[in-house]
């Protein structure tokens, strides 16, 4: 959520779009809300519990690296993607960012100066991943429905094999959530999928199963917002008993209530999301883009995508031909390779 050049020209490039969208722009922003499926189902995140061990980044790599996961590739079975190490270095994995490989990134920020604002914490954690908006502009731009908003529980899933990698939804994406497998002759596109794989289990996301504090708890995205108003209702230094890994409550933890900021992000913001943060600075200490509005993403890229239907066809005829290209490449590269060769260069 930081801004770094590539944001920078993500941004630049969805500017392109608003102004594309002329006239269509302020009348999209005065349309009503988009509407979430009754049982949506999402995250929130409380930076004021967080305590940066990680623990979510490390089991959303195992849990996605199994099959029907998001890092899942056939040629690498059994294998975590990790960023690091390479060639025979430590053990070790710390990325840094999101990532063809990192689908969940702890960040710390430096928030405040205590001797000025005291209520402040000097620092704090942000956990960023794919925030499932309600109405989502990856979702709205994709011309070949690779990306999908599920319609009973609102996730937004990828089906890699109707992508051909025009990676629009990077584009689109007000976020900067989606990544790209640039190193791999047949590329996907890379982004949280809530573990939607793994609610056909009776589980459900690992960041939220696998944190011991109960900064992200799982469960229907209603709860989710009633339990952040509830947290907001509370008072600095009073006792709650909070939630871990699920709003409904099964497992709970007793702890001194912190400062929290007044607003919980993802009610609103580019429509709405169903990953929802509550936190004890202010949000834009917190890497999260100040320029993103309340306004609904895909009535504005839409309004722009519309006017150019010479650019859907050029792009479906350049990314199909890339991605036929890329996926014979590869084949005769595989044929050529013995099984040890296939893993190496996967
Ligand atoms: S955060 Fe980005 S990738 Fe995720 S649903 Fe919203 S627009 Fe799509
Ligand atoms: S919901 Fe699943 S895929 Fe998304 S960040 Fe959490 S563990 Fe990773
Ligand atoms: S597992 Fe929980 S406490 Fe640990 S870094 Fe992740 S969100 Fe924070």
């Amino acid at each position: 959520m930081a801004i770094n050049r590539r944001d920078f020209l993500k941004f630049s490039a969805g500017a392109g779009l608003l102004a594309g969208a002329g006239v269509e722009t302020a009348s999209a922003a005065a349309e009503a809300p988009p509407q979430m499926p009754k049982d949506a189902l999402g995250i929130l995140y409380d930076a004021t519990l967080c305590i940066g061990c990680m623990s979510c980044m490390v089991n959303c790599k195992k849990a996605n690296a199994e099959p029907g996961g998001a890092l899942f590739h056939r040629e690498t079975e059994g294998q975590i993607p990790y960023e690091y190490p390479k060639d025979g270095d430590a053990i070790y994995d710390a990325p840094i960012r999101l990532s063809d490989k990192t689908l969940c990134i702890i960040k710390a920020y430096r928030a405040g100066d205590k001797a000025v604002e005291p209520d402040t914490p000097a620092s704090s954690f942000v956990k960023q991943h794919c925030l499932h908006c309600i109405d989502p502009a990856c979702v709205s731009v994709c011309p070949v429905k690779a990306l999908q908003k599920q319609p009973d529980t609102g996730i937004i899933t990828y089906n890699k094999n109707r992508c051909f990698g025009c990676r629009y939804c990077q584009i689109a994406c007000p976020f900067g959530i989606p990544q790209y497998e640039w190193s791999k002759a047949s590329p996907s596109v890379i982004k949280c999928q809530l573990c939607n794989h793994r609610l056909a289990q009776g589980k459900y996301s690992a960041c939220c199963e696998y944190c011991p504090t109960g900064a992200s708890i799982f469960g229907r995205v209603e709860d989710l917002r009633e339990e952040a108003k509830r947290r907001l209702a509370l008072k600095t230094g009073d006792s709650y008993n909070y939630p871990v890994q699920h709003v409904d409550g099964r497992q709970r933890t007793e702890k001194v209530v912190e400062h929290y900021v007044d607003h919980i992000y993802g009610m609103n913001e580019a429509g709405g999301t169903q990953y929802l943060f509550l936190a004890g600075v202010e949000f834009n200490k917190l890497g999260f883009n100040p320029r993103i509005s309340d306004m609904v993403y895909p009535r504005l890229t839409w309004s722009y995508v519309s006017h150019v239907p010479a650019l859907i066809g050029a792009l479906l005829v350049a990314g199909t031909v890339t991605r036929l290209v890329t996926q014979r490449m590869e084949r005769n590269k595989n044929k050529d390779q013995t099984p040890t060769d296939e893993a190496d260069a996967s």
